[in-house]
């Protein structure tokens, strides 16, 4: 499969071209229109339309993530990129939830696909977990060295990218991606 990503966002670049062995996914350079929507799959739409209008000829895919934290009622979710200007967005939600007992969290990505003969695909992968009390781990990016997923006890950045490539919410949506396609 010939895919282009409608970012240009290394880390997800890498681990949507390990998640889908067989792909080949380039990313969409220039500047993508700012991310206006109100759920996941609008921003991702909204990657994904920019995207087919400068490759009309392969797969696009939009790609919007999140953590969403239950002692935040789900934020920062949508607005996890940048809820904390100026301030290291993992380091800032760990302060902001440094006397918080409820850990609970989840990370989520939203995939939306558009093919050549202009079907939209719309995927969704979740990782449960917790948020860790401190940083720990050198892999991945983001919010990995604070998120402890469902069943561990270390962080996704402590975990390592092969076990991330497998189960992470962005290789969740990505399955679900190539399922999708496989069977339409
Ligand atoms: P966006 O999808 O690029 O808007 O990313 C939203 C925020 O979530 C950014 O702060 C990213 O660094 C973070 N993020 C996205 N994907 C991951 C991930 O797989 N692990 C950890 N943090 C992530």
């Amino acid at each position: 499969m010939l895919a282009r990503l409608a970012s240009q966002n290394a880390h997800k670049l890498g681990e949507l071209r390990l998640a889908l062995p067989g792909w080949t996914i380039d990313p969409i350079v220039g500047e993508a229109p700012d991310e206006t929507g109100d759920t996941y799959e609008a921003n991702a739409r909204i990657k994904a339309v920019w995207g087919r209008a400068q490759a009309p000829d392969v797969l696009v895919i939009g790609e919007d993530s999140g953590i969403e934290c239950a002692a935040l009622d789900g934020a920062p979710g949508l607005h996890s990129a940048r809820w904390a200007p100026g301030l290291d967005q993992a380091d800032a939600l760990l302060a902001r939830l440094a006397t918080e007992d409820d850990r609970r969290a989840r990370m989520v990505t939203v995939i939306v696909a558009h093919t050549p003969d202009g079907r939209e695909i719309v995927v969704e992968g979740v990782l449960e977990g917790t948020l860790a009390r401190d940083r720990r781990g050198t892999e991945g990016f983001g919010y990995d060295p604070i998120f402890v997923p469902l069943g561990e006890t270390r962080t996704v950045a402590e975990i390592g990218e092969a076990w991330k490539n497998e189960n992470s919410h962005r290789a969740r949506a990505a399955h679900a991606l190539r399922d999708a396609l496989s069977s339409s």
